[in-house]
């Protein structure tokens, strides 16, 4: 008799407690709570893979690799639809669990994030249909460069966003013809369970597609050090980011890693004001808990009062509270841990002279929740001008001319993204100096799947989006053809 695949129940619906390795349901090993960070209520057990599961998960995504690439981009795509399909039939499930789990806004994934998920694997199984061997003709041959799959990618992706960021990686990869094996966040594993249980009903062949569950230093790390991975991809923190590159170094693994920032929130004197100060308030979004906020405003000083005053008005007017309410717009964060991190910050912050403009303390909603806060009045190398806070804790300094705020804006050692308000010729030349994988004029957020996605510095190393997404998960191959009769001469060449 087979044993019953535990499952957890939220709200309506059901979410597989189990690990999903070569088109099986696997409970084994010991287990981990997870908590909603809404009421830290205790939402079930989850198990935690042996380093045995983890090898067997990269063997069957190797066993399954040469099938799957074979397919070519035309084969693969009925399948890919069908997933993509898969993930709007479970929509309200995905809704439900990733609020419940990650702290997200029910609305926002209803209407953002779980249609985004479903479009990740569409759009990139449809663009790989048009990816075109690069043709190069030189003087003495005929050139193809080719994307060939690269085999088995390894996916490990944080808590603020598992769903979307899964399925942002795991697309590209699948469509590209390689084999993936996702480690969920801790924190957050319950939604990449169900994209688990989209893929076995989209009939994506056993081994193509594997979650294993589990805490980042044991099957994480086991799931890195895989001498058989062809890849792996990485969204997270700077210190285990450092930890992966250095255990995919020894197999000379390539990875793909993009991890926090400090992105500058520039207001430039001729700046419309009213969007800039409601663009700067939705950097509270998701409790500051997402690496592309800009979360070091940077205003020109004839503006400061006026800016300040209008960005004020409307954060005062921000409803926190619980994720699943739609009169919501800012959640909880996610676990204690981070809360006292993000308390951690504000209290230095205060003790060192910074002058709160609003917020700095825990919002009455309930024990994981805090008010929007933002510092000012601080110096250039202050912690909290230099750190990521991944909370709703922004700061703002002031300047008084463009090479000022340059200056500023590069005064870190992240480099991911950034937001500059200003008359757009204005702001475009401003936002052209700044050091950063992406910068957005008069606008925040604005996300398309073929644009390049990634940081510098401290924030990363290669992009993922469009072409750069096939560029990674491929091994790009010159087929060199000769146009004129070869010689076999040791003379030449
Ligand atoms: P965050 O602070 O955003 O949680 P982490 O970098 O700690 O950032 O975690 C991001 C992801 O990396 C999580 O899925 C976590 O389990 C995983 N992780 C943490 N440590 C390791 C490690 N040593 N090897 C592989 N994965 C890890």
């Amino acid at each position: 008799m087979t044993k019953a695949i535990p499952t957890l129940s939220i709200g309506d619906h059901a979410v597989r407690a189990a690990h999903y390795v070569n088109g099986a349901w696997v409970d084994e090993g010991a287990t981990f709570q997870v908590f909603s960070p809404i009421d830290q209520g205790m939402l079930g057990s989850m198990p935690e893979a042996s380093d045995l599961l983890v090898d067997a998960a990269v063997d069957g995504a190797l066993a399954a690799f040469p099938a799957w690439a074979a397919l070519g981009a035309e084969g693969r795509l009925p399948y890919l639809q069908r997933f993509a399909d898969a993930i709007v039939d479970r929509a309200e499930a995905f809704a439900q669990v990733e609020s419940h789990d990650a702290g997200v806004l029910l609305s926002r994934l209803q209407h953002g994030i779980i249609p985004r998920a479903a479009l990740n694997i569409r759009w990139f199984a449809e663009a790989a249909l048009k990816l075109q061997d690069k043709e190069l003709a030189t003087h003495q041959a005929h050139h193809y460069v080719r994307h060939d799959p690269a085999g088995v990618c390894a996916i490990i992706t944080p808590w603020n966003s598992p769903l979307m960021l899964s399925t942002w990686k795991a697309g590209p990869a699948l469509a590209a013809g390689n084999s993936v094996v996702i480690k969920p966040p801790e924190w957050a594993p319950l939604g990449c369970s169900i994209l688990a249980q989209a893929a076995e009903a989209a009939g994506i062949p056993p081994g193509v597609f594997n979650v294993v569950h589990g805490h980042g230093p044991t099957t994480g790390a086991r799931l890195v050090a895989n001498p058989r991975l062809s890849r792996i991809s990485f969204t997270g923190s700077v210190p285990t980011a450092k930890i992966i590159a250095k255990v995919a170094a020894e197999n000379l693994i390539p990875c793909s890693l993009e991890l926090g920032g400090k992105s500058p929130f520039i207001v430039l004197e001729d700046a419309d004001l009213d969007l800039a100060a409601a663009t700067g308030a939705l950097q509270y979004r998701n409790a500051t808990q997402v690496c592309l906020a800009g979360t070091r405003f940077l205003v020109h000083e004839q503006v400061r009062d006026a800016f300040v005053e209008k960005m004020r008005a409307i954060v005062e007017q921000l409803v926190i509270g619980d994720p699943r309410d739609t009169a919501t717009e800012i959640g909880p964060i996610i676990h204690p841990r981070q809360f006292e991190k993000v308390q951690g910050y504000v209290e230095r912050a205060k003790a060192a002279g910074a002058r709160l403009l609003w917020g700095g303390e825990p919002h009455p909603f309930g024990p994981l929740y805090y008010k929007p806060t933002m510092f000012t009045d601080v110096a250039p190398d202050a912690e909290i001008v230099q750190e990521e806070v991944f909370g709703p804790v922004l700061v703002m300094q002031t300047f008084t001319d463009d090479a000022e705020a340059v200056r500023l804006a590069n005064d870190t050692v992240y480099g991911l993204g950034g937001v500059c308000f200003g008359e757009v010729g204005h702001a475009r030349a401003v936002a052209e100096q700044v050091r950063t994988g992406f910068i957005w004029i008069n606008s925040f957020g604005i996300r398309d799947l073929a644009a390049p996605f990634g940081g510098r510095g401290q924030s990363g190393i290669g992009r993922e989006g469009g072409d750069y997404s096939f560029e990674f998960f491929s091994d790009i191959k010159d087929v060199i053809v000769p146009t004129a009769p070869f010689k076999a001469s040791f003379a030449h060449r």
